[in-house]
């Protein structure tokens, strides 16, 4: 069913976009991780070639960049771009997916046909509700479906195609970028601002169907390292310094109610040793540092300084040294100068018919990064459910929905210039 104003060819080409592996992996040397992605990258090259846009590049790391032409008559509309990934999951294997429709949604269970104990379970999927009369596409059970961020991928060539044969719509300049490696954390790494030369852009790779993010974690990652005494076990007595115990007890004193990945959700933040290398001699605990506020992590990374010193103190010719990096922050900082990227987009939501759902998100997006990197980039829906695993779903309403947001972002920006 084709819920949009804009008939296009999204879904077709969805399909045909997730039988190639694209899987990324964070253990490769080279950029893309993975050879499949420039599989894709280049045909989509080729997509946007044949579609008659003049200025297609695809650079030595993969992206792939283009712009459609102003139709208006106003000389100053922004120019509006919309990204989206080519990667998969490392999670979940991306090797010969074989789609499969689940036609005329009635709120069954939907069984994967490969794996008959691969079940999409309808009290378990709450936004499966919302698609009763549509049609559902999962994978076949045996690897994820790629709609993250496949999905975002067709959507944007559905509307580059419709927008190419409609020049009646007036729209401005529009850029378009698909990226790599996203999902191990590199999408960003060589994107260039400068030369994809937008005022803003939107990624296309959120989940339900009118949700809009414009808030994203801070991020920072601390190391704790500390320093014991090791000498042979038999002769220690008075001289050893056991650094792994030293570490466990740190990490016992860190809270337990509240400031945990388990124990929060929503705008709260948290403090998370992931990853512990020990020796007596020495052990360095990580820990992820996430909160909204990024005056938030200064006062975490206080507190856990404070639980470490406290603990060697208590461990004489114990040592501890902490390193804090920064990882990412909130782009919300960096939308709030800007109103109208967020504003044009809730606008173009409500035309095509859909209250915006403002969420945070509890991570970071290519967005959140480019945001700083002086590209506002908030994340538009795409549709994407239960993504990184095999229980993958989307429907074709929701993606048809996603490509008529993306016009009516393009004509309200046009609409809202003054000349
Ligand atoms: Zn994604």
């Amino acid at each position: 069913m084709n819920s949009s104003r804009y008939e296009t060819n999204c879904v077709e080409r969805f399909l045909n976009y997730v039988k190639i592996d694209t899987q990324s992996c964070e253990e490769s040397d080279s950029f893309p991780s993975t050879p499949g992605q420039l599989v894709l990258l280049r045909q989509l090259k080729e997509e946007l070639v044949a579609l008659g846009l003049e200025d297609v590049t695809m650079d030595e790391h993969g992206y792939v960049f283009a712009s459609v032409p102003a139709t208006s008559d106003k000389l100053h509309v922004p120019t509006v771009g919309f990204l989206a990934h080519v990667d998969t999951s490392p999670e979940m294997s991306g090797a010969g997916v074989k789609p499969v429709f689940h036609r005329n949604y009635a709120g069954q269970d939907l069984v994967l046909p490969m794996d008959p104990t691969a079940i999409i379970r309808f009290e378990e999927n709450p936004h499966l509700a919302g698609q009763i009369g549509n049609d559902i596409i999962t994978s076949s059970g045996d690897t994820l479906l790629g709609a993250d961020n496949k999905a975002g991928v067709a959507e944007i060539m559905g509307a580059v195609e419709y927008l190419l044969a409609h020049p009646e719509i007036p729209h401005g300049p529009i850029r378009i970028g698909f990226t790599p490696d996203e999902e191990i954390g590199c999408g960003t790494r060589f994107f260039d601002v400068e030369r994809f030369a937008a005022n803003c852009a939107y990624t296309v790779d959120g989940e339900t169907l009118g949700e809009l993010q414009v808030e994203t974690f801070s991020a920072d990652a601390m190391t704790v390292r500390f320093q014991g005494f090791n000498t042979h076990p038999g002769f220690a007595r008075g001289k050893m310094v056991n650094s792994i115990k030293v570490a466990a007890e740190f990490i016992s004193r860190l809270p337990k109610n509240g400031l945990s990945p388990e124990t929060t959700d929503g705008y709260e933040g948290f403090v998370h040793p992931y990853v512990m290398d020990a020796g007596v001699d020495q052990t360095s605990v990580k820990l992820l540092v996430r909160d909204f506020l990024t005056s938030g992590l200064a006062t975490m990374e206080k507190a856990v300084e404070k639980i470490a010193h406290e603990t060697v103190a208590d461990h004489p010719g114990a040592s501890v040294g902490i390193e804090v990096e920064e990882s990412y922050r909130n782009m919300k900082e960096v939308l709030d100068d800007c109103p109208d990227v967020v504003e044009n987009a809730k606008e173009a939501y409500r035309r095509s018919g859909l209250e915006p759902v403002i969420e945070p998100i509890r991570g970071g997006t290519d967005g959140s990064r480019l945001s700083f990197m002086g590209l506002p980039t908030p994340n538009i829906f795409a549709g994407e459910h239960n993504f990184h695993s095999r229980f993958e779903w989307i429907s074709t309403y929701d993606m048809h929905k996603a490509v008529e947001v993306i016009i009516e972002i393009c004509r309200v920006w046009e609409e809202r210039a003054v000349i």
